[in-house]
């Protein structure tokens, strides 16, 4: 029996993000055609571990899946980068998620070059907001 579907998700457990996302994919019309890689931080784990367990989730997505688009996003404010208080301002903020999404989108294009990785930042807004942007 054959399961595939189109995505992946890499995501932060951050449960702030729940609605935001489930909104993104719903607008992309992805719900049901996606996996879920839920983890503290989102592709931080990947670069401090190339092949570490989620690198091996996203492994497992394209080899059971035959996943074709990565979805990789990071947030501002996440704690397992310290929050926004970890950072001198909130343009350094982004500019270590783009380093990092940069970075895990190498490794993951090293082992998956048939796939293609998108880039995503949720922004976390004071006022609870959250805007979620390709980068
Ligand atoms: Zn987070």
């Amino acid at each position: 029996m054959s399961h595939n579907c189109t995505h992946a998700l890499i995501r932060c457990m951050d449960f702030r993000l729940q609605k935001a996302i489930d909104q993104w994919l719903a607008d992309k019309n992805l719900p049901g055609d996606c996996d879920m890689i839920s983890v503290a931080g989102a592709g931080k784990d990947i670069v401090a571990n190339p092949d570490g367990f989620v690198a091996t989730q996203v492994d497992l997505s394209c080899k059971l899946h035959e996943t074709k688009i990565i979805l990789l996003m990071h947030h501002t404010d996440c704690g397992a980068y310290g929050g926004h208080t970890a950072f001198p301002s909130l343009e350094d903020e982004r500019a270590q998620h783009l380093g990092d999404m940069a970075k895990t989108e190498e490794i993951i294009k090293s082992k998956h070059p048939e796939v293609e990785v998108k880039k995503i930042l949720a922004v976390m807004n004071d006022d609870g907001s959250i805007i979620v942007e390709e980068v």
